[in-house]
């Protein structure tokens, strides 16, 4: 392509409304244009990146037995209202679009598509000789995300590649989840991405497992922990490890004292002298059900500990079915107005004790009448510990479960594992922090869509099973991105070989010069017949402006025609180590291709 004959307009300055060094790139080298809050329009360049990120996926997926095929992205409300999602998608969580046609019918734009899928299957699968059965699609995706920032990273329209399976049982989907695994990696590396996979949350659904892939970068929205054996890698949602010791208490006996001021565990602790491994703290969560019922949860941990609110959220889901619910849509420490809603009498916030009466709620119709009572395993361990004394300017010190509070029934890990915790496979291990850009997601899903929907199959033994599912998602459009964020230097993008959107480009330092505009139209012209995808900068600009594009955009090989073309040589210049050296005019394709071919393969 001829950049005289593109849409190619570039930015000196960085847009106002870009905040990570990826969108910025992107917009000032006109691969992307915002038309929108979270969306955007793929110029020429960016598509053609996105084409290449697609193939490697399309490649990597067939590879292993998968076939893709095309959902529609308009999708009836009743699917969604059988698997029990329409509600929380588009009211409680929102993310779903909604509308309602000409015929008084309710849709939803795709923002993912197991109703679908599943709907096909309960129709398609009959027996046990169809499966296993595996698949996918490269979409457009809709989401009406709280908050769509950094470009593509998280935008409201964007290109997933989403597939799914369907297995007789557990094992099969296993096989499968493995297979994925290992096509989720060669795509990364393919791509040229330095990355890591991590065990991830899988939420209210449960399922035997989940992992996430991260790509490794600062502006990640994810935070990683992980061990340097490469052992242990896992989301700070999900992750789990051993905390600090607790320091031995000094309070050998129950006593209450009074403590003024002492709100906080550190004004506890400069007043008592003592370490917040000695404290349990309470803290107050509510949360609402999808029925609508408010409950008030109170977590006891270590008060040197954090919860995990996505752990806690889990917890409250596996609850739901004691309070006639099957979800939490919100989940948060009430602010002390809303607390003065409910309460009968105000609580002694800060000084709360394990064993708060249910009296302080119970007259209240507002809220479930009793709290539901969690414990945390790290304050299940403590001896002589400090606590509220349920009455504002006092805490207890020296009390003991079972002694002095009950011990709830609920032991349950909620704590938010940080760096520097010991890990629990090699306690000589401790955890480090990584930022990650969550680029894929591979899921057991078990059977839930399947129980909700009614897709079933016939074993060999003729009885009707439901259909054990897995689904695995790679954020096209965000993973293409996330290369950027990864590879660029001041004056621009350094695209990997892999995705690059041409391989080289050749410019002509001064169109006015007869031999220079002859000598690069042949070389352009005989990379491109050669397989090499190369530009031409034949625009009527300076030199200086071009190589500053040249290096904006960032093509992988530049050949400029200059002054070395009276040594029957032109200059070429890799733009990641920016190495420049003359190569003789006859040699240059066979030396671009090598490399070329070198470059992709190192990441075969
Ligand atoms: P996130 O936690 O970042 O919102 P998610 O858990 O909602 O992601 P999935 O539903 O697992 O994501 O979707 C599969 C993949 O699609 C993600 O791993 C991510 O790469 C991509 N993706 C999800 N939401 C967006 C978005 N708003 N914009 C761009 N890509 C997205
Ligand atoms: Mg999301």
């Amino acid at each position: 392509m001829r950049l005289s004959q593109m849409l190619f307009v570039t930015l000196r300055d960085d847009p106002a409304d870009a905040e990570i060094p990826s969108h910025k790139l992107l917009l000032r080298a006109g691969y992307i244009r915002r038309i929108g809050s979270g969306i955007y329009a793929y110029l020429p360049f960016m598509w053609r990146v996105l084409q290449k990120v697609s193939q490697i996926v399309r490649e990597e997926m067939n590879a292993t037995g998968a076939q893709e095929c095309l959902l529609p992205q308009l999708q009836p409300a009743d699917l969604w209202k059988e698997s029990g999602r329409w509600d929380t998608y588009t009211k409680a969580e929102g993310i779903m679009f909604s509308l309602i046609d000409r015929r008084d019918q309710q849709l939803g734009l795709g923002p993912t598509h197991e109703e679908v899928i599943t709907t096909i299957a309960r129709d398609m699968i009959r027996s046990y000789r169809q499966l296993p059965l595996h698949l996918y699609q490269l979409q457009t995706k809709f989401r009406d995300e709280i908050r769509p920032r950094f470009g593509l990273m998280r935008g409201r329209e964007f290109i997933m590649k989403d597939g799914y399976s369907f297995h007789v049982d557990e094992e099969s989907l296993k096989k499968t989840y493995q297979d994925m695994y290992q096509a989720y990696s060669n795509m990364l590396r393919r791509a040229g991405l330095a990355f890591r996979p991590v065990e991830a949350d899988s939420g209210a659904i449960g399922g035997s497992g989940s992992t996430e892939f991260m790509v490794l970068a600062e502006a990640g929205e994810d935070e990683v922990l992980y061990t340097e054996d490469g052992k242990y890698a896992a989301n700070v949602e999900k992750a789990v490890s051993l905390p600090a010791d607790a320091e031995t208490s000094a309070f050998i006996s129950y006593e209450k004292r009074e403590t003024p001021g002492t709100d906080t565990i550190e004004t506890l602790c400069q007043f008592l002298k003592c370490s917040p491994t000695q404290v349990v703290k309470n803290v107050l969560y509510q949360t609402v059900y999808d029925n609508g019922l408010t409950v008030l949860v109170l977590v006891s941990i270590r008060g040197d500990q954090e919860v995990n609110e996505v752990k806690l959220q889990n917890e409250l889901t596996r609850l739901a079915a004691n309070y006639g619910a099957k979800a939490v849509i919100a989940l948060n420490v009430p602010s002390s107005e809303t607390q003065q809603t409910w309460v009968a009498k105000s609580l002694p916030l800060g000084y709360i004790a394990p064993d708060i009466s249910d009296e302080y709620i119970a007259a209240n119709k507002q809220v479930h009448a009793k709290f539901v009572r969690l414990v945390d395993k790290t304050a299940v361990d403590l001896k002589n510990f400090v606590t509220g004394a349920n009455e504002t300017g006092y805490h207890v010190v020296g009390a003991n479960w079972n002694e002095h509070f009950k011990l709830p029934e609920s032991v349950v890990d909620l704590r938010k594992s940080r760096p520097g915790d010991r890990a629990l496979h090699n306690p000589e291990q401790t955890l480090s922090s990584a930022r990650g850009i969550e680029v894929g997601h591979i899921f057991q899903l078990g059977t839930k869509y399947s129980q909700a929907m009614g897709a079933t199959y016939t074993n060999e033994q003729g009885e009707e099973k439901p259909l054990v599912m897995g689904c695995y998602g790679v954020g096209v459009s965000r993973l293409a991105q996330a290369a950027v964020e990864q590879s660029y230097d001041k004056d621009g993008i350094i695209w990997p070989v892999a995705i690059a959107p041409y391989h080289a480009i050749v410019t002509i330092p001064n169109i006015n010069d007869a031999q220079q505009v002859q000598i690069a139209e042949k070389l352009y012209t005989e990379l491109n017949q050669a397989g090499i995808e190369t530009l031409l900068d034949d625009r009527d600009e300076r030199a200086g402006v071009k190589f500053k594009d040249a290096d904006l955009i960032g093509i992988p090989y530049r050949i400029v025609t200059g002054r070395a073309i009276a040594n029957g040589k032109v200059e070429v210049v890799e733009r990641a180590t920016r190495q420049s050296q003359e190569i003789a005019i006859d040699e240059v394709i066979t030396t671009l291709k090598q490399w070329i071919t070198a470059a992709i393969e190192v990441k075969n």
